[in-house]
Formats: C-alpha cells, structure tokens, sequence
C-alpha cells in the first residue's frame, strides 16, 4: 500500500476527478494527521433562548492541512468513521476539550464544550477507561464536559447505547441526542435512555419559516421533551425570525449561524467575554 507516499494519487488522477483523487490523497494523510496534531478544535456557541446568556458551544474537529487549508469534517468523518480512525479522533477531541477547558479554567472563566460521538465510539471497549482518565487527568470539574450522539448511532444498536450511555451517566456526564428527528426512533425507547438534552436537527430548524409542517415538529419535541424531563436545544438557527418564533415555543437553546459560525477555541473566549459586557 502506499499510504501517505502520494504514489497512489498519482495512479488515480487520470481515470477519476480531481475531487476524487483530493479525497483519496486526503484519506491517505487522516491517520499521521491526528499523530502530527494537525487538528483542530472549533467552538460554536451555544445560546440560552430566553436571557439571551452563552452556555456553551459544540466541540467540532477542523484539520488545518498544510497545503490544503482548512479542510471541513463533512470530508473525513464519514472515512473515519469507516475505517476505525473515528476512535483516535475522538480521543484526539476529548483530550483537546479538556485541555481547553483546563486552559479556560486557569484563566478564571470556563464554558462546557459538547463533543460528538460516533456510533463505533459505543462499541469502544476503552472509551470508558479512556474518558475517565482524561477526566482525572485535566482534573475536570463537573459540567466542563458534554457528548452529542445521533440518534442514529442510537438506534443502530440500542443495547450497546443504553450500555454506554449508563456508565458515562454514572462519570456524571450530560448526554445530548443530536440530529433528533431523523432516526425514526419510538419515544418508548429514547424515554430509557440516561439523556439529559433533546438536539433537535437543522432540517427542520430551517423550514420553520416556510414549513407549518416543520414548526409543528419543532413544537411539538419541545412540549414531549419537556414533559419527559429533558432541556431542548435547536441546531441550525440561521435568522432572527427563528430565534424569536423558538423563544415563543419555549425552546431552551439555541445553535447556529444567526449567533455565531464555529470559531477557534481562542476566538470562541473573546466572543463570550464580549457578548457579556453587552
Ligand atoms: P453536527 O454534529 O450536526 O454539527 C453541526 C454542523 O452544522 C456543523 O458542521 C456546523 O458548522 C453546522 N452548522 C452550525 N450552524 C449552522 C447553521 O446555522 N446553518 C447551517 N447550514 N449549518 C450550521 P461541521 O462543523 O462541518 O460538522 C459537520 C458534522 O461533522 C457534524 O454535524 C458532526 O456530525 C461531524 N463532526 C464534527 N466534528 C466532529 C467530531 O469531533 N467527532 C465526530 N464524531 N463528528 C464530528
Ligand atoms: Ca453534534
Ligand atoms: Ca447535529
Ligand atoms: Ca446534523
């Protein structure tokens, strides 16, 4: 094989597009990316609805390619995930996260960080072993720390995540199930699970100005997720309209471009200590 030697590319470039052969070259490169610390972590603010207050912001991996630039996770999670690198990653986040908030915790300030987790990281046997440590490690206090899993991975295998959803809830950890909405999952089940947070995903988000459809779901997971215990958060707010039509639905948290684009974890420091002097 001729992983990283840029052989491979060359053989492909004639018979596939360019994009093509840029996502295999790219591949290629993923595993002595996250050895050489070419990732990054980015933070996208999230907002309290009804104060208007920062309380927090979602953990997303960037790769600062050396030739390429930044490149987006919408072009190496998907591989990543195929090919088992999803699980150093995910640790290369977890470490980075509690860096970050160590850092931010010196400095007298903090705000938690949610990080995404994979269908394959619930089949990890050391993920348990391996969050607590870096718990120990960074001496997280509780609340620095939060994880995100579709409900997808969710339903891909249901005792596998009630499994491990149990054990990170007893590190006192809150759990948020993202992209709901999409799975097709009974409430029957998401009702056991230990989840602290309903996401609710971007494409319904989006259509609630145009779509009654879409609003009547957005209304509706508020009320059923209230009424099961669980704080709602919309991902995906891109306007001012929504913000104002979601704080009347009574959502909890907010999300998306209209607040903030995800930012470098230093920019996302100066932007809270900003929004707050306001
Ligand atoms: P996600 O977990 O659903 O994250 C939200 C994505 O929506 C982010 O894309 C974010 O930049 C984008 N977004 C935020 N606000 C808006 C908005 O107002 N409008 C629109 N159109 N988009 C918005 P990003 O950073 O490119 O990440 C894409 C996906 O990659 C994430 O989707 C997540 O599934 C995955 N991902 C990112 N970082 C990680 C990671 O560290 N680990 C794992 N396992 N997956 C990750
Ligand atoms: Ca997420
Ligand atoms: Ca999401
Ligand atoms: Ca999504």
């Amino acid at each position: 094989q001729a992983r990283g030697s840029g052989n491979s590319v060359a053989l492909f470039k004639g018979g596939l597009d360019r994009e093509c052969a840029r996502r295999m070259a790219l591949m290629s490169e993923l595993r002595g990316a996250i050895e050489r610390d070419e990732l990054m972590l980015w933070c996208q603010p999230k907002l309290q609805v009804k104060s208007g207050r920062v309380c927090g912001a979602e953990a997303l991996v960037r790769w600062k390619h050396p030739r390429l630039g930044m490149v987006s996770p919408g072009d190496f999670i998907k591989h990543a995930e195929n090919t088992g690198l999803i699980t150093p990653l995910t640790y290369w986040m977890l470490d980075a996260a509690l860096r970050q908030l160590y850092a931010w915790h010196e400095q007298g300030e903090w705000q938690p960080l949610s990080i995404n987790l994979s269908a394959r990281d619930l089949h990890d046997p050391k993920l348990l072993e391996r969050v607590e440590g870096a718990l120990a490690t960074w001496g997280a206090e509780p609340g620095w720390i939060e994880f995100e899993l579709t409900e997808s991975a969710l339903m891909l295998d249901p005792t596998a995540a009630l499994e491990t959803l149990s054990r990170l809830k007893r590190l006192e950890l809150r759990l948020a199930i993202d992209d709901y909405g999409t799975g097709y999952s009974s409430l029957a089940y998401l009702r056991q699970l230990p989840v602290d947070t309903l996401k609710i995903d971007q494409s319904f988000v989006h259509g609630m100005q145009r779509d009654q459809g879409c609003e009547a779901i957005v209304h509706s997971t508020i009320e059923l997720a209230h009424s099961l215990g669980l704080s709602v958060i919309a991902e995906g707010v891109e306007d001012q309209a929504t913000l104002t039509r979601l704080d009347a639905l009574a959502c909890d948290m907010a999300q998306g471009y209209c607040i903030s684009r995800p930012l470098p974890a230093e920019e996302f420091k100066g932007w809270w200590m900003q929004k707050a002097r306001h």
